[in-house]
C-alpha cells in the first residue's frame, strides 16, 4: 500500500496550482498527484482558438512539463474515495492512503445528456469551444458561414466560465461584422437561464452588444435534442418544445460533478465536493479539501477563481496537517473576461453574492464597459500568468486573506 502526506486528485488548473503553492511553503512535503492525462490545457484559451486568435498548440502542454518536480505523479485515475479510511482507490487496481486529500477533478461535460448531439459533434455544422479538438472547427464554421442561421446555446447553471457561451457568439458575430456578412447571418442565443448574465452590473453592456449584432435572444430556452444531418435543434421552454433549423450550432454542454466524486460520500446532493465556501475544507471530513470546478462553492467556476483558491487551500491544508485550524479564507472571487468583440473585453470580476471585485482601478479598466486593455490582458498577459505564475506557485495578486478579514 502506498501512502503520502498529501494526495491531490486531478492535475488540471487546481491540482497543479495547489501542489506548487504547497511546495512554495514547504519544499520537502510528500505529495502525490493522481492524474491519467498526458496533456494539460489552458482551457480559458479555447475561446480564442474558436475565434482564430490562438492556435491549438498555444493552449496545450505536456502534463510532464507542468508537473512540479518534487511530486510523485501517479499516471492513473481515481476510481473511488474512501474518506472513512483515508484512502483513494485507483484505476490501475491499487490504492493510496493520505493524511490530507485535495480533490481537484474539475467537472464533467455531459454532451450525452442532449439527444443526438454526440453523434454529430464536429460534423454537420455542430461544434463546441468546450472541447480542445472542436474549438478549431468553430473557427472553420465561422469563416465558412455566408448566410442562414447560427445558434448558440447555454445549459442550466452551474457551468464553467458562465460567459463562455456568449463569448463564442460575440466573437463569431464580430468576425461576420468585419467580413461584411453579419446582415445575412441570423444569430440566436438560447439560454436555459432567465437573465443574460448572473451579475446585473454587466448586463447593460451585454444588452448593447446583443443589439449591435442583431442577436435574437431566447431566455428560458434549453437545448434538448440535435439532428445533425437534418440541421435541426430542439429547445424546451415553459411554452413547450420548438425546433430551429441551423447552418451552425455552437453547444455549451450541461455540466455535472465528476462521476467518481458524485458516487462518493464526499459529494453533496448535486455531485460536487461539499466544502466550506471560505476555508475550502470538507464539511464532514476534516482532512479533505477541494478547489476548482469540483467544489460546491457558489463561485463562478473559472481558472481565475482557482488562482485565488490554491493559496488558501495550501495554507489551510498545511495547518490541518499540523493539527491546527484553517486560518485563511477564500472570498468567492472569479473572473469572466467577456469578449464582446475582437479587440475588446468586458472584464467581469466578482465574488460571492455577485459582489464586484475589480482588480484594477476604474480609470484603468472599468469592468462594466468594453475595454481594449482588458483584451490585451486576456490575449497577451493572462496565459503567462497561468503557465508561469499560477502553476509555479507565484501567487500574483492572490495572497490569501485571514479568515476574519475576508468576509
Ligand atoms: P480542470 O482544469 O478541468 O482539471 C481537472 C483535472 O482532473 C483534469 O486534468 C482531469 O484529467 C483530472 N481528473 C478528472 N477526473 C479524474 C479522476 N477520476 N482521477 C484523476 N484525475 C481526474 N476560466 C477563466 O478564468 N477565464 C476564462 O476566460 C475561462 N474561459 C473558459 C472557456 C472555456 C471554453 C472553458 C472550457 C473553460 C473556461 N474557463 C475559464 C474555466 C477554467 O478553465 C476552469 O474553471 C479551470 O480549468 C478549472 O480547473 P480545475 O482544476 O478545477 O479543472
Amino acid at each position: 500500500m502506498i501512502s503520502r502526506d498529501v494526495v491531490i486528485v486531478g492535475g488540471g488548473a487546481g491540482g497543479i496550482a495547489v501542489a506548487a503553492s504547497l511546495l512554495r511553503r514547504r519544499p520537502d512535503l510528500d505529495i502525490a498527484i493522481v492524474e491519467p492525462r498526458e496533456t494539460h490545457d489552458y482551457q480559458p484559451g479555447y475561446t480564442l482558438v474558436g475565434a482564430g486568435i490562438f492556435t491549438p498548440g498555444k493552449v496545450r502542454r505536456t502534463m510532464a512539463s507542468v508537473m512540479p518536480k518534487a511530486v510523485s505523479w501517479l499516471k492513473t485515475s481515481a476510481a473511488g474515495f474512501d474518506p472513512d479510511n483515508n484512502r483513494v482507490q485507483l484505476g490501475n487496481g491499487g490504492a493510496i492512503d493520505y493524511r490530507l486529500l485535495i480533490v481537484a477533478t474539475g467537472n464533467r461535460l455531459d454532451f450525452d445528456a442532449i439527444d443526438g448531439l454526440t453523434a454529430t459533434l464536429g460534423r454537420n455544422g455542430v461544434t463546441s469551444n468546450y472541447r480542445y479538438d472542436l474549438a478549431p472547427y468553430t473557427w472553420k464554421l465561422v469563416q465558412g458561414l455566408q448566410d442562414d442561421r447560427a445558434l448558440f446555446t447555454q445549459p442550466p447553471m452551474p457551468i464553467k466560465c458562465a460567459g463562455a457561451p456568449q463569448k463564442a457568439m460575440y466573437l463569431s458575430c464580430s468576425e461576420w461584422e468585419r467580413a461584411g456578412r453579419l446582415g445575412a447571418i441570423k444569430a440566436e442565443f438560447h439560454s436555459a437561464g432567465e437573465v443574460l448574465f448572473g451579475v446585473p452590473a454587466y448586463v447593460p453592456a451585454l444588452e448593447r452588444t446583443v443589439e449591435r449584432y442583431g442577436i435574437d435572444v431566447h431566455l428560458g430556452s434549453n437545448l434538448i435534442a440535435v439532428d445533425g444531418p437534418g440541421k435541426t435543434a430542439v429547445f424546451k421552454s415553459t411554452s413547450g418544445e420548438e425546433s430551429r433549423s441551423f447552418e451552425m450550432l455552437h453547444v455549451t454542454p450541461p455540466q455535472k460533478g465528476c462521476k467518481v466524486v458524485a458516487d462518493s460520500t464526499l459529494a453533496d446532493g448535486s455531485g460536487y465536493v461539499e466544502v466550506d465556501p471560505s476555508t475550502l475544507r470538507h464539511k464532514r471530513y476534516p482532512n479533505v479539501m477541494a478547489l476548482g470546478d469540483a467544489g460546491n462553492m457558489p463561485n463562478a467556476k473559472t481558472a481565475a477563481a482557482v488562482r485565488k483558491q490554491a493559496p488558501v487551500v495550501a495554507d489551510n491544508g498545511l495547518a490541518i496537517l499540523d493539527g491546527k485550524e484553517p486560518r485563511m479564507a477564500y472570498d468567492g472571487y472569479g473572473s469572466c473576461p467577456l469578449t464582446v468583440e475582437k479587440g475588446k473585453i468586458l472584464l467581469a470580476e466578482f465574488g460571492y453574492g455577485g459582489a464586484l471585485q475589480p482588480t484594477f482601478p476604474t480609470w484603468l479598466i472599468d469592468g462594466t464597459r468594453p475595454s481594449r486593455l482588458a483584451w490585451v490582458l486576456k490575449k497577451d498577459v493572462l496565459p503567462s500568468v497561468y503557465w508561469d505564475a499560477m502553476l509555479k506557485g507565484h501567487e500574483w495578486l492572490a495572497a490569501p486573506k485571514p479568515l476574519r478579514a475576508a468576509g
